[in-house]
């Protein structure tokens, strides 16, 4: 038989099928899949120079043994591992903590290379691991998102065994005329550099490759949306103005001016013929929902169904109970569909979508599952609209009809990114908070000071507040950090028993258990929630006034400025603590500036200019699409060169047919065909 990259991981020698589940887990299905599971970050092997590195810099040092090592274990667990290493003349304390066994792999007089962070005043290296001196090839180890049941080393060989028996099924899927015009690397070069790249140049090299192809396919799939939405009629939603003014009437605030502006541009393409792609824009806080609630009001007055999908199911849960208590006055009928609903209630539910009963549907990537059938689809909204991968939308206009889009996000992008970006849609943009919100007041404190912290947290407690607790993911395993958040959750509830009580959120858990979580915390049967990231989108619990968040510099500001726009939601005085030990200026900055604006385009934009461009690897720019390897921002120049090209190449009549573009047709053609069962 033909090898096929789009054989199941299942194929290869060694992958039974508990490791395709584990495998399943990570995204990974097919060979293609674990071929462009990329890493997201390589450790430099390469043997550096003592005089040319940086403070705290991980590096490589190639040396002798210079002193017997010395072994001192605390407890059962702890131990340290101490050893002179000599460079040239000289000598180098280095030190391995928690790796006892590494005791035999030194000894006196022999060659050794270690791998670990370089301490400048103390002249001395803190160990991570040894390396065998005369290894040449491997000069980048590759280091990959690894889970629980498949670890780092496994993915790794996995990925050298599928490089080595699919190599010759990688074929070039961007066109030699662009390919050339790039000198970009042939795809086989490239995903083997990606993978064990032999020099820092070689990465580099296989990278920007892997930039332009990854920009050009989701450019091409915006152009052929395009071209769809071009070719084909949209509808005009009439919708029936009296009752939309009347319903507006009917919320329990009055809308700010930007959301009556962006209500009425949003209006005006649902009545017209066109399609409407159109992305919302507003800070956190700003009051998108209730937009996305009238104009799905709108759109279902004129007789059309409207959907929600949010990213996660807690918020799409959020979004279901907030909604119907908005509607409760109305004849909408509001239903709720995810990954958990079980079997018996989603057959009655997806028998009243397809007979038109239910108006509203609500819910994750389960609502553009196959076997979802609308009976008249008219409008599709997108929360959080990064969180999706690109597809989202074509996989809508596969239900049939032509729906009008509209895509939510808090992300303060410029706009000319934003259209590049997210393939040239309009843009409305919410740009005032509604009034007597009171600014959130931001600290930074260091770890030493997180007691001081703390009673003030308990202070607020006193006062009937709640608050938020998060712990950043910053192991390579997720167990690990699942073991973090479990043992900070514990400490506080120590330290608050028998006062208030302490809940825990982490992305391991059952979604019934989120929920169960989600709703203590909202009744305040629980008074603080420790969380991992899950909480960070779209979480609103007005009674929390609090935003204390560990580790804060693991996090990018983006990233921040959505989990401190979980708090300052009502009336009260809200508070973000930031507890954090940045080890260079520009995490000093970082920190610093979070203290002073709570402008999130402004933050943005510190962001861009604080993190440059180049290191940027595996940096995932919060409100932005997800790319795996391309970072919109770093590489904007070349997401826009991918635009122009596959905007000139779906100009040309016939292009799927002209040999040139085969390749890339027939994998688009693939991409389609997969979203229909996506999880
Ligand atoms: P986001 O834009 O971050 O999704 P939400 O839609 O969750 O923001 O709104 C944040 C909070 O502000 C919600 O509790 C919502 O009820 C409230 N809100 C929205 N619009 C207004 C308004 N015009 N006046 C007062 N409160 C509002
Ligand atoms: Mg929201």
């Amino acid at each position: 038989m033909v090898q096929q990259l789009s054989d199941a991981v299942g194929e290869l020698a060694g992958v039974g099928p508990a490791r395709q589940k584990a495998l399943a887990e990570l995204g990974i299905n097919t060979v293609a899949d674990l071929l462009t599971y990329y890493p997201f970050r390589y450790d430099d092997l390469q043997v550096k120079d003592v005089n040319e590195i940086a403070d705290q810099e991980k590096v490589t040092l190639k040396g002798t043994v210079a002193s017997e090592p010395v072994l001192a274990r605390f407890g059962r667990k702890k131990s340290r591992l101490n050893f002179r290493l000599l460079i040239d003349h000289d000598v180098y304390m280095v030190t391995f903590f928690n790796q006892p066994y590494l005791m035999k792999q030194i000894e006196t007089g022999q060659p050794i290379a270690v791998y670990g962070r370089w301490d400048a005043k103390r002249s001395s290296i803190s160990g991570m691991k040894i390396i065998n001196p005369n290894n040449k090839e491997a000069a980048f180890g590759s280091i990959y998102p690894a889970s629980k049941s498949i670890k780092q080393p496994t993915i790794r060989k996995l990925i050298k065994q599928a490089y080595d028996e699919y190599g010759d099924a990688i074929v070039n899927i961007v066109p030699p005329t662009l390919m050339a015009k790039y000198r970009l690397l042939s795809r086989r070069q490239m995903i083997h550099d990606m993978h064990f790249p032999a020099s820092q140049d070689a990465s580099t090299a296989a990278r920007r490759s892997a930039t332009y192809e990854e920009f050009l396919l989701f450019q091409m799939q915006m152009q052929q949306l395009k071209q769809t939405d071009a070719t084909t009629d949209g509808i005009a939603i009439h919708y029936d103005n009296d009752r939309l003014k009347a319903f507006i009437k009917t919320l329990p605030f009055e809308l700010t001016k930007a959301q009556k502006r962006v209500v009425n541009e949003i209006c005006l393409d649902l009545k017209s013929g066109k399609h409407m792609n159109r992305l919302l824009q507003g800070d956190v806080g700003s009051g998108k929902t209730i937009v996305a609630a009238i104009v799905m009001y709108a759109a279902i007055t004129a007789g059309y169904q409207a959907a929600l999908m949010a990213p996660t199911e807690i918020l799409a849960e959020q979004h279901a109970n907030n909604l119907a208590q908005v509607f409760a006055d109305t004849d909408v009928n509001v239903a709720l569909l995810t990954g958990s609903t079980k079997p018996a209630a989603r057959k009655t539910l997806l028998a009243a979508l397809a007979k038109g009963d239910i108006n509203l549907l609500i819910g994750t990537h389960a609502l553009i599952q196959d076997g979802v059938d609308y009976a008249n689809l008219g409008l599709v909204i997108t929360d959080e609209q990064h969180r999706f991968g690109v597809n989202q939308r074509a996989a809508f206009r596969q239900k049939g009809g032509q729906p009008d889009a509209l895509a939510m996000t808090a992300t303060p992008i410029p706009r000319t990114l934003a259209i590049t970006a997210y393939g040239e849609m309009d843009v409305s943009e919410i740009d005032e908070l509604p009034a007597g919100r009171q600014p959130i007041q931001t600290t930074w404190v260091r770890s030493n000071q997180a007691n001081s912290a703390l009673q003030f947290v308990r202070k607020q407690l006193a006062s009937g507040s709640q608050a938020y607790v998060v712990t950043p993911l910053i192991e390579e395993s997720e167990t690990l950090d699942v073991k973090n958040a479990e043992a900070l959750s514990a400490n506080l509830q120590e330290y608050f028993a028998p006062d208030y009580t302490v809940g825990l959120l982490h992305g391991r858990m059952k979604p019934e258990e989120k929920e169960a979580v989600m709703a203590d915390f909202k009744a305040n049967k629980t008074q603080l929630l420790v969380s991992t990231t899950v909480i960070e989108v779209g979480v609103d619990v007005k009674n929390a006034t609090i935003m204390m968040i560990y580790n804060a510099d693991r996090f990018g500001l983006a990233q921040l400025h959505q989990l401190r726009g979980r708090v300052g939601r009502g009336s009260k005085a809200s508070y973000c603590i930031l507890v954090a030990d940045p080890k260079n200026q520009q995490g000093i900055e970082r920190m610093q500036i979070m203290t002073e604006t709570t402008n999130g385009f402004v933050l943005a934009q510190k962001d861009l200019e604080l993190r440059g461009s180049g290191e940027v690897l595996g940096v995932k720019q919060s409100g932005m699409p997800s790319f795996k390897v391309g970072d919109p921002i770093a590489d904007l120049n070349v997401l826009q060169v991918a635009q122009q090209d596959a905007h000139a190449l779906v100009q040309q009549p016939d292009w799927q047919s002209q040999p040139d573009n085969v390749a890339l047709a027939q994998y688009l053609k693939q991409k389609l065909a997969a979203i229909g069962t996506l999880d």
